[in-house]
């Protein structure tokens, strides 16, 4: 149980302000994570780590020289927005080129990528290298689907330590690869670990048994076995993982026994002990392991075995020295203390005319969003428990902070009088800046694009109804990639889209339009039950998903319900923008 807090949204922030405090000889706060607070060679490469908090050391543990140059740190356990990994990157930055590394999660990937792009555009070259290690989460001929645990640490050690050594980008970005190729993790849960505020963890273990190839997030294991003998725990992991070893393997290994939160550390020796005695007996030797907390998932009660199969020049990187709050090996050089150049202030906001239709449309979109929240609020809990299902069961609080976070930038937009762009430019922001998750990028910036969409004319007909859908639409197809059929939102999406359109075409009114194309998107998201998940995080646990609807196509059913009932009803016909909008059918009526 996590309890110490004074608000639980509150959290993440406030933990990671002490964490700062307690280590400011290491690190120094940044808006979206933290960097080192000690000199970086100029010209160095700057390693760039992140992720979701609660998995502590990972990921702002881990900053200091002989390691990362930065982490970008989100919600517990939630991506950081690409606001947040962009800044953090700019102010690691030391004129040596970025590589983003981070484990794989399809959120991480979402907005860690696209702060590469903006990082790339602004002529900060930039590279990535994802975490691959937890051979649970996908076979070894998909292993680029595999997701990150505990092999976080090896790869973020070794890039560390190349950058350190004044190596260049290329190199840095080859050896962080290699270093991946060759690490192999598999994890076990006893008990699941409990979100602050929550009054229940994320999954249960049933008493006496235990779950192999848990999430670092809460995902429930692959598959449930009694609880065995400590040897028996040691041989099954050990062996597992040699049967996945890499070709090309050598005989010297990193051994890392990693606890996820709440598993003693006597526990975690004595496993260790004979860890070592059995890949000993298969002829390999173990070169300076690792046996602690190194990436924890809260109060998970569970640990992983990560192995490392080392070459020489793997190994000289390995026993370099670090020097970081969580993470200390060797003698480092000292450091004198980093001026922060202040590259990481945001651009004054500049202002901008909206015209009277705009901002009429901007009032209609932040009461729209008001409505999106209330129904997201009413069904929060239920998307949360569909999630757990298959997910880590974040779905609803997700969605929720969201939600909470765009709908109080429209109305503050709109209360200003801002422009339809600005209101949902700036909701989609706070969005994807507040929620998270692979959901929360999607909506983010799909809401963003349909304000883009929408701009700041002089007036509104239509047809500007079907291209603000469909830029919402191809934002979330164009970022997430999803195809039809591989039960995610997008399964939802296409036919509220197409069903829309072909009302809306045909001479519906808005409001009628949009009701029919809520039911065509409720009915497609109940049919996604039969579907197995291929992308996201439910994809490890296809098989425990079906049965089941995806939660993100019924959180866009409910939403897209709420919101046409809305707006077929008569709030609606007091803003003129929109009521000529709604009115107004067809593309044919497009002034
Ligand atoms: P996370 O998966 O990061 O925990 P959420 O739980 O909030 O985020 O959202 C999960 C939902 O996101 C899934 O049910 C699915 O509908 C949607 N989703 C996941 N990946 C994609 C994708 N690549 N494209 C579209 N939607 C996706
Ligand atoms: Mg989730």
């Amino acid at each position: 149980m996590t309890q110490i807090f004074d608000n639980p949204a509150d959290f993440a922030d406030e933990a990671l302000d002490g964490f700062v405090a307690a280590n400011r000889g290491y690190v120094a706060r940044v808006d979206g994570g933290v960097v080192r607070s000690t000199e970086i060679p100029a010209g160095q490469v700057s390693l760039v780590v992140g992720g979701g908090s609660g998995h502590y050391p990972a990921f702002a543990g881990l900053v200091g020289p002989g390691l990362a140059a930065g982490s970008a740190c989100g919600n517990m356990f939630a991506s950081p927005a690409a606001g947040q990994v962009y800044r953090v990157a700019k102010a690691a930055n030391a004129g040596g080129g970025v590589l983003l590394s981070y484990g794989n999660y399809a959120g991480d990937v979402l907005h860690f990528g696209q702060a590469q792009l903006r990082l790339n555009a602004e002529g900060i070259e930039t590279r990535t290298v994802l975490v691959t290690d937890d051979i649970a989460s996908a076979p070894l001929d998909q292993i680029e689907k595999r997701r990150g645990i505990a092999g976080d640490l090896t790869v973020f050690k070794i890039a560390g330590a190349a950058a350190e050594a004044g190596l260049s980008l290329d190199e840095v970005e080859r050896l962080a690869i290699k270093t991946n190729h060759r690490t192999r993790s598999l994890g076990v849960a006893f008990d699941g670990c409990t979100l602050p505020g929550a009054s229940e963890p994320l999954f249960h273990v049933p008493a006496g048994q235990m779950s192999l190839g848990l999430g670092i997030h809460g995902e429930p294991g692959i598959s449930e076995h009694p609880m065995p003998t400590a040897s028996e725990l040691a041989e099954l992991l050990v062996s597992r993982l040699l049967e996945d070893k890499p070709d090309d393997a050598g005989s010297r290994v990193v051994a890392i026994v990693n606890g996820l939160g709440t598993v003693k550390y006597d526990e975690l020796f004595l496993l260790f002990g004979k860890v070592e005695k059995l890949l000993n007996a298969a002829n390999l030797t173990v070169v300076e392991p690792e046996c602690g907390e190194l990436v924890t998932s809260l109060d998970m009660s569970g640990l992983s075995l990560t192995l490392l199969w080392l070459d020489d020049e793997l190994e000289q990187f390995w026993a370099a020295p670090a020097d970081t709050p969580a993470y200390r090996k060797g003698n480092t050089a000292p450091r004198a203390r980093r001026e922060l150049s202040g590259a990481e202030d945001t651009a004054a906001e500049d202002t901008e005319n909206a015209t009277a239709a705009s901002a009429n449309l901007g009032r209609l979109a932040a009461a729209v969003l008001a409505q999106v929240r209330d129904v997201v609020v009413e069904h929060e809990a239920e998307l949360g428990d569909l999630d757990a299902i298959a997910g880590d069961g974040d779905h609803g609080i997700g969605m929720r902070r969201g939600v909470d976070a765009a709908a109080a930038a429209g109305e503050q937009n709109a209360a200003a009088g801002a422009s339809a762009e600005r209101v949902l430019t700036a909701a989609g922001e706070a969005w994807s800046e507040r929620a998270g998750g692979t959901s929360g990028a999607l909506w983010g910036t799909a809401v963003m694009a349909a304000g883009l969409a929408l701009g700041n004319r002089d007036s509104y007909a239509g047809g500007d109804a079907t291209a603000a859908l469909s830029a919402f639409t191809n934002a979330i197809t164009e970022l997430g990639k999803a195809e039809p059929g591989d039960k995610t939102m997008v399964d939802a999406l296409l036919p509220f889209r197409d069903a829309f359109t072909e009302a809306f075409d045909g001479g519906a009114s808005l409001g009628d339009a949009l009701t029919t194309a809520a039911s065509a998107a409720n009915e497609a998201a109940r049919q996604t039950a039969d579907l197995r998940p291929l992308k996201g995080r439910a994809r490890p646990l296809a098989e425990k998903s079906l049965g089941h609807p995806d939660p993100g196509a019924v959180s866009f059913g409910l939403i897209a319900e709420r919101v046409a009932a809305y707006l077929a009803s008569d709030a609606v016909d007091s803003t003129p923008a929109a009521s000529h909008m709604a009115s107004t059918a067809g593309k044919g009526a497009t002034e």
